[in-house]
């Protein structure tokens, strides 16, 4: 008999049928010679029972106890036999089979399986190996419940994606991996060629330039599911190589793109959870977003903004104040009100935080407590009490109050501010849990200049539109990103489609014209050729399905990933290649091995 039922399927309908399952033995245990079996796929998992007291006739119970006998754990085997019942009381609620069992009749071992390194079994929390041994046998991790669940989950949302970009005219066209630069950003990962020595093609970290061309192309609207490729240092969840959903469209504005996006997600919203989404989603403007929440992507779900003070305490003979002020910086003030300061956050939680603002690059912090009318601090000294007052006031502060205040140059400031503003919300346990909050944080400039070398770096990257004349003060970009509950999901901007301000924006980066020839002649050319007004967007498909799915990690969601040390430890790689492969490309051989005890753990990203 062939496999007729998966796992998963099987209910008390089903009462009376003779079955034949596939699947691996995840957990066995013996009563008394009545012998139950998890048999678990990808689909579920369905309790069959060797019962020798409910054989039918003419089954060799003694040669399938044998038989049942070599079933080791996560063994691949196949039973036949008959659905009934659970004996009453023993119905599992939490299983969707747990009111039937499978009473086996006949039973063979496809394949035995060795004594698994870790337990597969539902996992209480804590009780998971090592996540570098989880990835050393990943094809047995993939098999747990939940990482199966979260493969079927990823691919469901790539369908309706799919389905939704079809429907509404996108082709989907594949771009080059070996390619040239692109410049998001990173480094790139460099491809030797063999037949051109000391050449190198580079690993795309997206497929911006190239789905541009296709827009000179003609080719409208585009999409690809698409494979990137950064080489960053080993950060907190991010991977080497990482999936975009990868959007251009021609003769569009900012609007006709969000609009689109904002279809796609509610489309995929309502296919994966059945519920509508409302849409549009609100705008924040990037200047707000970080002067209010500190963060370009912030999570608005809770509170906890913060509060300009610059013009406030312009006037303070508080010196640390003054001379940030002097350098043109600001002071923000967060308030955490009475119910969470009074009772959560005392004199030693004060003391913490102040050591973690250090941590997180804040020269110090200042805070304030409201008492007995009046706001209260070791260096309420330093601030006349109109000064005082007029804190008071502009932060809202009542009876019980705790102000948090930092200072410091605008970015960097309220960069870190950001990070102790989630601090604070993780400890006090302020983030709501399953509250899904798409935004569009917009309005961001063209460039950002290094406070150091007064460089101009690209916002974004390079090809955005800038809104206004490259040699005004302020330049904004056409650019935008969607976000979700305090995280990026993707960037989109309306592109430069004219060959000679494309030029200027390059100038402007610091290229000469000999290096825009170099490294961007092609495409240059490429937008004298007609190029049409258009523009784009590209999503992390990897960090959609973690934040959806509550994993911590995109590595959760991605079947083979590197582990946080940028290491495949199912493959080895990368690993050493023979010196003759490195011969006939003309690479010197590096020496040693790679030692994968001397690489250093990772910090972890703060946001
Ligand atoms: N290529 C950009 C990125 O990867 C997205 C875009 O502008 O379409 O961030």
């Amino acid at each position: 008999m062939r496999r007729t039922n998966t796992c998963g399927e099987l209910r008390s309908a089903d009462l009376g049928k003779e079955v034949c399952l596939q699947g691996w033995v995840r957990f066995s245990r013996d009563h008394g010679g009545v012998a139950f079996i998890d048999l678990a796929d990808r689909y579920g998992i369905t309790q069959v029972v060797f019962d020798p007291e409910a054989l039918p006739a003419g089954v060799d119970a003694k040669r399938l106890e044998e038989t049942i006998g070599t079933f080791s754990r996560e063994s691949c085997v196949q039973i036949n036999g008959t659905v009934r019942n659970r004996v009453e009381g023993t119905e599992d609620a939490r299983n969707p089979t747990g009111e039937i069992e499978v009473l086996i009749t006949e039973a063979e071992l496809l394949n035995r399986s060795k004594l698994p390194p870790f337990e597969l079994g539902d996992q209480k929390e804590g009780v998971l190996p090592d996540e570098d041994i989880r990835m050393k046998y990943r094809y047995l991790d993939l098999r747990r419940t939940d990482m199966a669940q979260a493969l079927v989950f990823r691919s469901r949302l790539v369908h309706i994606v799919r389905q939704y970009l079809e429907q509404n005219g996108f082709l989907e066209i594949e771009t080059p991996i070996l390619g040239r630069s692109t410049p998001e950003g990173a480094r790139d990962y460099i491809v030797p060629s063999r037949i051109h020595p000391g050449t190198f093609y580079a690993l795309p970290q997206s497929p911006q330039q190239f789905k541009q061309m296709l827009m000179v192309a003609s080719m409208d609207r585009y999409y690809q599911v698409a494979r990137c490729f950064r080489d960053e240092d080993s950060r907190k969840d991010r991977q080497p190589e990482f999936t975009q959903l990868d959007i251009e469209m021609s003769f569009v504005d900012m609007k006709d793109i969000q609009d689109m996006m904002e279809g796609l997600v509610s489309t995929m919203w309502k296919g994966l959870y059945g519920e509508d989404l409302p849409t549009p989603f609100p705008h924040i403007a990037y200047r707000d977003a970080m002067e209010r929440f500190g963060s370009d992507k912030p999570d608005m779900r809770y509170g906890l903004e913060f509060t300009k003070l610059t013009d406030v305490v312009r006037d303070a003979p508080y010196k640390i104040f003054q001379n940030i002020l002097a350098e043109g910086g600001i002071v923000a003030g967060m308030n955490l009100k009475a119910d969470i300061a009074g009772s959560k956050v005392g004199r030693n939680d004060v003391d913490r935080y102040i050591a973690y603002a250090k941590k997180v690059g804040l020269g110090g912090l200042t805070w304030m407590r409201c008492e007995d009318g009046k706001l209260n601090s070791n260096i309420v000294k330093y601030f006349t009490p109109e000064i005082l007052e007029n804190i008071k006031v502009t932060m809202g502060a009542e009876e019980g109050d705790l102000l948090f205040i930092v200072a410091g140059p605008w970015k960097a400031t309220y960069e870190s501010a950001g990070f102790l503003r989630k601090k604070i919300a993780e400890d006090l346990g302020l983030i709501p849990e399953n509250e899904f909050q798409f935004f569009w944080m917009d309005q961001c400039p063209m460039f950002e200049i290094d406070p150091v070398s007064g460089k101009y770096d690209a916002f974004h990257h390079p090809f955005v539109l800038p809104q206004n004349d490259l040699d005004d003060d302020y330049v904004g970009g056409a650019c935008f990103d969607l976000c979700l509950n305090g995280n990026e999901l993707g960037s989109g901007s309306l592109r430069i489609h004219d060959p000679e301000l494309q030029k200027a924006v390059f100038h402007k980066l610091g290229l000469d014209d000999e290096r825009i020839e170099r490294n961007f002649g092609y495409f240059v050319e490429m937008l004298s050729y007609g190029a049409p007004p258009h523009g784009g967007i590209a999503i992390g498909i990897d960090r959609l399905c973690a934040i959806l799915l509550n994993r911590e990690s995109i590595r959760d969601v991605i079947a083979f990933p590197k582990n946080r040390r940028a290491i495949s430890l199912l493959d080895g790689s990368p690993s050493k290649v023979d010196d003759d492969k490195l011969e006939e490309l003309q690479i010197l051989s590096l020496a040693g091995d790679l030692d994968i005890g001397d690489i250093e753990e990772p910090m972890d990203e703060e946001n």
